[in-house]
């Protein structure tokens, strides 16, 4: 079985990684000369969008995958007209689109904070009539970590907001007062049969996330799941998703999701019986999907910008590195550390020892 990435960076790494064991062979396409995959599969180094090479991509994988959703329309539905893609394209329109997301939630009743759609500065103005400050402005396409985001807080600031975000459309939403911000990871296999993790809680700062833990038994896990099956099955999803929630009073309001494997869930790795990546290799070659059960307290540490030094981490117990293969620069995710212990005293006692690590080191 060969499967085929578009993306060479650490998604695809992990997924590649994941995939070995079982005997999996890996090609992935991406414009770099060094992605943290090529390592690992066979790399077609080109565009995103190079025919020949979507063509040959198609011709020698099995099935075909991708580790980022910006994927172009056109291009998804290429290789769908010539070899198998899952997630399906569908997935991406929606998922790429934070307008077409947000409608899509709301014809799955699912709650999403107030917004409108804005494309001149005149609908911002008038939509900011009838949403309360602060509100967040965003690109409707190509945002990720916080990028293409503007933060608003009052009226004198709605002409410079629009130039920031280089007047392209976008929507305009009300800013949530959450209590916490969760992901719900799920992997879904093409005769409907779902497997779902505990919720992840995560943390973000300057919009990229630092820090997600597994909360084992939350009360409100049967809630993010009622959500997250509507969006698979009205999808006819199959692979990994991750849909994320902020938590209101107990009620979840949906921000977005990913038609992928997703950073708040690689805690999986050592944390669960079956990591997220080696389920959605399973989901999409049609394998049964295996167990989601956490293997006892455990979390993750994002390193943003900069590296701590192999040995700094491995001193500290139940900690597990895992480096990208990509040069430290500023604001770029290189590398994440998993904790998993038996106690929640030596869990908690290594996670912080991980933050203070990430923060000594961050550089975003
Ligand atoms: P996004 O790129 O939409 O995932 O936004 C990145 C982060 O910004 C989120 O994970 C939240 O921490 C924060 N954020 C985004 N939208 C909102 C919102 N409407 N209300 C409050 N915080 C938000």
């Amino acid at each position: 079985m060969k499967v085929g990435i578009l993306g060479g960076g650490q998604l695809a790494r992990m997924i590649a990684l994941a995939g070995y064991p079982l005997d999996v062979e890996f090609i992935v396409l991406d414009p770099s000369d060094h992605a943290g995959a090529t390592g690992l599969a066979e790399h077609l180094q080109g565009d995103y969008t190079d025919k020949a090479l979507l063509a040959e991509l198609a011709k020698k994988a099995d099935v075909v995958t991708y580790e980022f959703e910006n994927v172009p329309a056109e291009v998804a539905a290429f290789l769908a007209e010539h070899t198998r893609v899952y997630p399906a394209p569908n997935a991406l329109s929606v998922s790429q689109d934070r307008l077409h997301e947000k409608e899509f939630f709301h014809q799955l009743n699912i709650p999403t904070a107030h917004y409108a759609t804005i494309g001149s500065l005149e609908d911002l103005r008038q939509a900011m009539e009838h949403i309360k400050y602060p509100a967040i402005l965003k690109s409707r396409r190509m945002g990720y970590d916080g990028k293409g985001q503007v933060f608003l807080k009052s009226e004198g600031q709605l002409a410079e907001a629009w130039d920031a975000v280089e007047r392209v459309d976008c929507v305009v939403e009300g800013f949530v007062d959450f209590q916490r911000e969760v992901s719900i990871i799920a992997a879904r296999r093409a005769n409907g049969e779902i497997a779902f993790y505990p919720l992840s809680e995560n943390i973000h700062e300057k919009g990229i996330l630092r820090v997600a833990e597994c909360c084992v038994g939350d009360k409100l896990q049967q809630q993010a799941e009622s959500y997250v099956v509507k969006l698979l099955d009205a999808l006819d999803y199959v692979g990994v998703v991750a849909l994320e929630l902020f938590d209101v009073d107990g009620s979840f309001v949906a921000n977005e999701f990913a038609p992928r494997v997703h950073n708040s869930g690689h805690w999986t790795i050592e944390g669960a019986e079956t990591s997220q990546f080696e389920n959605h290799l399973r989901a999409i070659l049609n394998l049964p999907l295996g167990s989601t059960k956490a293997r006892g307290y455990t979390g993750m540490v994002n390193f943003i910008g900069g590296l701590p030094t192999i040995e700094s981490v491995l001193n500290i117990p139940n900690a597990h590195y895992h480096l990208y293969a990509k040069s430290p620069r500023k604001g770029r995710k290189v590398a994440h550390a998993t904790v998993r212990a038996d106690s929640k005293e030596e869990y908690s006692k290594s996670l912080q020892k991980l933050i203070e690590l990430a923060k000594s080191t961050d550089d975003s």
